[in-house]
């Protein structure tokens, strides 16, 4: 058997009472690896020495906390060929993709390892005379940090980079499903000049150790990446405790394609929004909204865009879509093509598993036309290769679909008008927007999150993490007579 991977408990890499093991997606006679899957035990003991090294850290100089984060990030850019390899190994999307995450990943850590020096507060008078006001952010605690295996190790990165700036400790229980990545990610950090016990590892299935992670009154704060049912489940544990919670769920992102639209761009983003990481994206386009004097044009060339897609082995050369990251995930995927042909949409191209010289779980990309947005597979993520387009009669109808939703997050436009594209950036009810651009595909240093089932709390990235990641202290100064 191989060896066990171990999670980091105080300091200390150790084995626990189970292994799961670890298969890629792309061949599943390639066993990545067997991981140790914390018990309860080692959960309170991190949790205990995460409480005393989070005050030691806290106190370091800021430059000190500055050359740690740059380390981690410099490391992981520099080895992006590598960890990009195994990441896209675990987690089935093409080799480019692995690669460009992990160096996005290096990039979070080297923008908050700047972010350290630029922690600036206020000062003010008080109302009263000759007293002083200052207003400093001071970091939250002991955060634990839970995180989706579709993007195991950026999504990760922009909770760790901001909650290690900010003068936190680090309780991380990422994926079981891509619990390769995680290990490779931890040993760079915990070779860094922090204290023994700052971050810890824990590994193990969301329903035990993940539970028992967001039940504990010893976590100051939860930043969660993942599915909306356990989203509220995590919001409904946290609130007994009165702990500060921080959440991103998916979506249902639409692409408006407007009938002045460079039919070509609005393709490629379409297809680029809709199948890349295999549609397993909070920011995937499953809806295409899409104008009536453009639809015939646009679906013909989205169909066979989609056909001409080479479905294969993540690590291949030419694979442009990758298999779907387990068996679960491909059953529900196919179980919403059968509902969407019950639905009564027409399923034009994909949506069938495909066999392939390796035995992994591969799908066909597939396209809905004839849709409407009422029904279900136009309402639910499917976190699927699979998009909807929905056919309408004006840019009124376009904006009016793209916000008929639950969810919030991204939306986009496809248009050469300026009145429109700016109408609609002002209108779509979405946290993000994009203009001519994909509705996936964010920057590290500015705000993401979005609206209503889509996220809750405080934004994440770019300056706006410190307001999940710390809390703010108000001194008040009376120096005396001189
Ligand atoms: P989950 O929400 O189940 O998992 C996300 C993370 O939460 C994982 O680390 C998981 O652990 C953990 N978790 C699960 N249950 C608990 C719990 N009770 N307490 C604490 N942590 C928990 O998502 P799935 O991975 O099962 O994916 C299901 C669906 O969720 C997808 O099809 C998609 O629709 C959506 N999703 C959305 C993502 C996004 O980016 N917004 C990312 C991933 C999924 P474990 O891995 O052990 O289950």
């Amino acid at each position: 058997m191989a060896d066990v991977q171990k999670n980091l408990i105080a300091g200390e890499w150790v084995i626990g009472d189970s292994v799961i093991e670890n298969r890629n997606p792309s061949d599943l006679t390639d066993l990545i690896g067997v991981f140790a899957q914390a018990n309860t035990d080692q959960l309170q003991k991190t949790l205990d020495q995460a409480r005393i090294t989070q005050q030691e850290w806290a106190a370091y100089g800021l430059e000190r906390k500055q050359s740690v984060l740059n380390a981690i990030g410099n490391e992981m850019m520099a080895r992006a060929e590598e960890l990009g390899t195994l990441l896209s190994r675990e987690e089935g999307k093409p080799l480019a993709e692995g690669k460009g995450e992990v160096f996005r990943a290096g990039q979070f850590f080297t923008y908050y390892a700047a972010e350290c020096l630029r922690q600036i507060g206020e000062n003010a008078d008080s109302v009263r005379p000759d007293i002083e006001v200052d207003v400093r952010r001071e970091a939250v605690g002991v955060v634990a940090i839970i995180s989706p295996w579709n993007f195991p190790t950026a999504t990760a990165s922009w909770k760790i980079a901001p909650a290690l700036c900010y003068g936190n400790a680090v309780v991380w229980k990422p994926a079981n499903i891509t619990p390769a990545s995680a290990v490779a990610l931890t040993e760079i950090i915990e070779k860094q000049d922090i204290p023994k016990g700052l971050f810890s590892l824990v590994m193990g299935s969301g329903g035990s150790v993940g539970q028992r992670l967001v039940e504990s009154p010893k976590v100051d704060a939860i930043s969660f990446t993942g599915s909306v049912p356990v989203g509220k489940g995590i919001a409904t544990a946290a609130i007994q405790n009165l702990t500060k919670v921080q959440m991103e769920m998916g979506s249902k992102n639409a692409l408006a394609v407007m009938d002045d639209a460079d039919l070509d761009l609005a393709v490629s983003l379409a297809l680029g929004g809709a199948f890349g990481g295999t549609g397993q994206k909070c920011t995937a386009s499953s809806r295409l909204v899409v104008h009536d004097r453009i639809h015939d044009a646009f679906v013909e060339k989205l169909v066979a865009g989609a056909q001409a897609m080479k479905v294969g082995h993540a690590l291949e050369e030419g694979t442009q879509m990758g298999p779907v990251v387990s068996q679960q995930q491909l059953a529900e995927n196919l179980a919403y093509v059968d509902l969407g042909k019950s639905e009564g949409a027409e399923l034009a191209c994909g949506g069938v598993r495909l066999d392939m010289p390796h035995e992994g779980f591969y799908m066909s990309p597939g396209v809905f036309l004839n849709t409407d947005n009422a029904m279900r597979i136009n309402r639910e993520e499917m976190f699927a290769p699979l998009t909807s387009v929905i056919r309408v009669g004006s840019y009124d109808e376009a904006l009016s679909v793209v916000n008929d939703t639950n969810f919030g997050l991204t939306s986009g436009i496809v248009t050469k008008s300026l009145a429109r594209a700016t109408h609609f950036r002002r209108n779509a009810r979405t946290g993000v927007v994009t203009v001519n651009l994909p509705t996936a595909g964010t920057d590290y240093h500015v705000p993401f999150g979005g609206r209503g089932d889509s996220s809750y709390g405080p934004r994440e990235q770019g300056k706006a993490a410190a307001e999940f990641y710390t809390t703010v202290k108000t001194a008040y100064i009376s120096a005396g007579p001189v």
